[in-house]
């Protein structure tokens, strides 16, 4: 089965009482049993769910996985990866990390002596430094939040391979539409489908796949104990949301690459953040590891003043203000005085965060709507 017929059909069986073309949503917690343990695969509803494993099946399709794993949220899904580890394990990811992902690590599991190191993987290669008998985990972004810096996955599965370390993607930004890192190498896909594969700004939710049985049966044993499940209504959402993933994601790429021609032009504008410009750093590795690139971007403006970043983020009417990304609505924000506020000056500016650094989700509008929003609230 090919991409575009996955995400409607991949993993999905037709009811069986009705031939129902979605799976009921099974607002249940608990099944009847004819004798104790008579039943016909489903307990107890933080272990199992029938509309919940629908939606499973449908992440692991679309990952090219074996297995797939929902959970409450993108951050539920990463906590359950972290608990593989144990205490004196060392974990190395990247230093422009999505940050509620460096909130877990280092306000959390660090306290459970789990060491982590944030490098650069601008070069793919720095990872090899820091490996040594205790790392354990490799945890890799990219596209990168919000500088849109791009990871080689490739060359980083080969060193995690040769030292025996897992590789786990976070694959939000790109979605298995434009990447799939288990094809890449990776051991671990993880989503925050709240985003893409949601789409519709609706529903918060997480996601793993992995291909490996033993790993999946670790993951799985998480899942049911520390109980992190999404619920049967979400899962229907996103299952529905998956379905018009790959239309989605090709409207979101074109609209991206005319928002983003169109803001290299401007006057105002001082530098786009888009791996599908040749300029940008690690555009031959985005070409090769991505189908296209995506949605998202972000720009500066020329002075850098932050105030004058605040006024346009206000003056969009289309876009809005506001978190998060992926839905089919386009959405600006400000990151210096919105999710890396809490960061200092000096460090932010350091990866790039600068005061008049503005973020775009764009969505799947008619793109002259776009540009004309642009124009306006830029002029
Ligand atoms: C939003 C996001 C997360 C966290 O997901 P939630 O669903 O908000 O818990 C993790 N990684 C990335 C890249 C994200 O954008």
């Amino acid at each position: 089965m090919k991409f575009n017929t996955k995400t409607i059909h991949g993993g999905q069986k037709h009811e069986q009482a009705y031939g129902a073309v979605m799976p009921p949503i099974y607002q249940t917690s608990t099944y009847a049993q004819t004798t104790p343990g008579g039943h016909k695969g489903y307990e107890y509803s933080r272990t199992h769910n029938p509309t919940r494993h629908a939606l499973e099946n449908a992440f692991a399709s679309i990952e090219n996985g074996n297995f797939g794993l929902a959970f409450g949220s993108g951050l539920a899904a990463i906590d359950a990866v972290m608990k593989l580890l144990k205490p004196g394990d060392e974990v190395i990811s990247t230093n422009d990390l999505y940050g509620g992902s460096y909130r877990l690590f280092t306000k959390i599991f660090q306290d459970f002596g789990i060491k982590f190191h944030f490098i650069s993987m601008h070069n793919a290669t720095n990872v090899e430094s820091y490996i040594n008998k205790n790392t354990k985990l490799i945890w890799v972004e990219t596209p990168t939040n919000p500088m849109m810096n791009i990871i080689d996955i490739k060359t980083i599965s080969k060193i995690s391979k040769k030292h025996s370390v897992l590789l786990a993607v976070d694959n939000t930004f790109a979605t298995p539409y434009l990447q799939q890192p288990l094809d890449l190498g990776a051991d671990i896909v993880m989503h925050s489908a709240t985003k893409y594969l949601g789409g519709h700004s609706d529903v918060v939710m997480g996601a793993l796949v992995v291909k490996d049985k033993a790993l999946a049966d670790k993951l799985y044993f998480i899942q049911n104990a520390s109980g992190a499940i999404c619920g049967p209504q979400d899962s229907f959402l996103v299952l529905r949301g998956i379905k018009t993933l790959h239309v989605r994601m090709q409207r979101h790429c074109e609209n991206g690459r005319e928002v983003a021609l169109y803001l290299k032009k401007h006057p105002k504008i001082e530098k786009v953040y888009w791996p599908g410009f040749e300029d940008h750093p690690n555009h031959l590795i985005a070409k090769s590891q991505m189908k296209d690139f995506g949605g998202m971007l972000s720009f500066t403006t020329k002075g850098n003043n932050y105030q004058e970043a605040i006024k346009i983020v206000e003056k969009l009417k289309i876009f809005t203000l506001a978190e998060s990304l992926g839905g089919v609505e386009s959405l600006s924000g400000h990151p210096a005085s919105m999710t890396h506020a809490s960061i200092p000056k000096e460090e932010r500016e350091k990866t790039g965060v600068v005061d008049s650094l503005i973020r775009l989700s764009v969505g799947i509008e008619d793109i002259e709507d776009l540009l004309l929003d642009l124009k306006q609230a830029l002029g």
